[in-house]
């Protein structure tokens, strides 16, 4: 038994702790959660859980079902919004195995994000990334059931009263830091009833990690102030939708930020442009992956400071990726703005490190910024500037991410083909769907 699953045994006993939930997420992303009596740890720690994988989104064909997961014991932390008396419950994320070859499995999302890691690691990198998840917060009709009502009319950095959800978001924030989270800033978003809660950048797996309990923990304590948090990229029309921007650098192995250099204009590094190169190159691809759904391509319009170009900028919203400014050396980093928090955060994360990382290895070439807003360029001035843009539909980032064979093998075989498979039934379900729109507009004129 290690030392992290001693401290964890500790936990358990001090705490009494009655149930564990072991979590892992499908391909879709989706936390999904198996419940143990707490004294079955040091067992799980040692030989695993066995659960039937074939009910879960993606994961196995029916006659080779049985699947072990093995807790992480770094991913310990307490349920904050559980009753503590009718006993505490705490959850660890796990890494799914194969009991039948006893390697890992190559449908765990978590296992695509740690092959994009050891594929760092094997090029001297570690790397580190921070998400910006936005959410609304919609009040809830008479049965509980989520309505599209936003629950204030604030807007960007509104304070309360007019930021009614104030409350809300510190109850969340509470619940964060329970959870061990380092919250750094929380503020209301552009849109009413939207909100932004930033923490702390970690290595990627644990910011993966994070994001999905970021989810739960949002949606658990919203529904306890009877709201509907919903990460939903666009829920209303005509103003801004959520993004979840992702920030990432490489660290050396001797803790040096590898995309920091103080001599160039954007403190921007040989590295960090080639990366930034990589993610242009496969921009499209990425896209069916940190953006995957029907929803998230109402999103990606112009107009609502969600990028739509393939391009770099240090200060504009209408690129795709942004180079903040770095207070400090450790600071600088690269901004892609498409990815939206329906996403899978491991796959995403896994998807933009793999194509950064072939920009390094391809010494690819880093376009100039563009500083302007590319928004109001006509197609003549973007052809002139060599601006792409992103996938219009689920079904064009689909095609792409087909025809990349970098970004599909990111995903693995496995991962690749369920996901190409059932993103093409979802684009397909919603293209001969017939809409609000369709019939607000021509039943009564044909
Ligand atoms: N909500 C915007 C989006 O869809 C981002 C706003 C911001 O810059 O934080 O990405
Ligand atoms: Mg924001
Ligand atoms: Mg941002």
């Amino acid at each position: 038994i290690t030392e992290a699953e001693q401290a964890v045994l500790d936990e358990i006993e001090e705490n009494d702790i009655d149930f564990l939930r072991l979590q892992f997420t499908d391909i879709l992303g989706t936390v999904k959660n198996v419940s143990v009596p707490a004294r079955q740890a040091e067992k799980a720690f040692a030989e695993g859980i066995y659960f039937d994988g074939s009910s879960i989104e993606g994961f196995v064909r029916i006659q080779e079902s049985d699947m072990r997961l093995v807790p992480d014991p770094n991913t310990f932390a307490i349920l904050p919004w559980r009753n503590r008396e009718d006993g505490a419950s705490a959850r660890m994320i796990c890494d799914v195995y194969n009991t039948t070859s006893g390697e890992p499995f190559e449908g765990d999302p978590r296992r695509v994000l740690r092959n994009a890691l050891d594929r760092a690691h094997e090029m001297g990198y570690k790397v580190n990334a921070a998400p910006e998840p936005e959410f609304f917060l919609f009040e809830e009709d008479e049965e509980g059931r989520a309505t599209t009502t936003t629950n204030d009319a604030g807007g960007y950095f509104d304070l309360a009263p007019k930021d009614l959800a104030s409350d809300v978001r510190r109850d969340i924030i509470y619940g964060l830091e329970n959870m061990g989270f380092e919250v750094e800033a929380s503020h209301h978003e552009v849109a009413e009833g939207q909100h932004e809660i930033n923490f702390e950048y970690d290595d990627a797996l644990t910011t993966a990690d994070n994001v999905a309990t970021f989810r739960t923990v949002v949606r658990a304590i919203a529904a306890q102030h009877d709201y509907h948090a919903t990460f939903m990229p666009k829920p209303i029309p005509e103003i801004n939708g959520s993004g979840m921007h992702t920030h990432i650098s490489l660290f050396t192995e001797d803790g040096e930020n590898a995309f920091h250099e103080e001599d160039d204009e954007f403190n921007l590094s040989e590295e960090a442009r080639a990366f930034t190169a990589g993610i242009l190159e496969h921009a499209p691809a990425i896209t069916a992956v940190a953006n995957p759904t029907v929803n998230s391509y109402k999103r990606l319009v112009p107009g609502y400071e969600a990028p739509v170009y393939v391009a770099w900028s240090d200060r504009n919203r209408s690129s795709l990726i942004r180079k903040p400014a770095a207070r400090v050396p450790a600071a600088s980093r690269v901004e892609l703005r498409s990815p939206d928090p329906s996403c899978n955060p491991y796959l995403a994360i896994a998807v933009m490190i793999h194509a950064g990382l072939d920009g390094i290895e391809q010494d690819l070439e880093c376009p100039d910024p563009v500083r302007e807003n590319i928004y109001e360029f006509d197609e003549e001035k973007r052809e002139e500037y060599g601006i792409d843009t992103l996938p219009a539909n689920l079904g064009e980032a689909v095609d792409a991410l087909e025809e990349d064979d970098a970004m599909f093998d990111a995903l693995g075989e496995h991962i690749g083909e369920k996901f190409v498979e059932a993103k093409r039934q979802e684009f397909e379900e919603y293209l001969i769907d017939v809409s609000e729109w369709e019939l607000d507009r021509y039943l009564e004129t044909f």
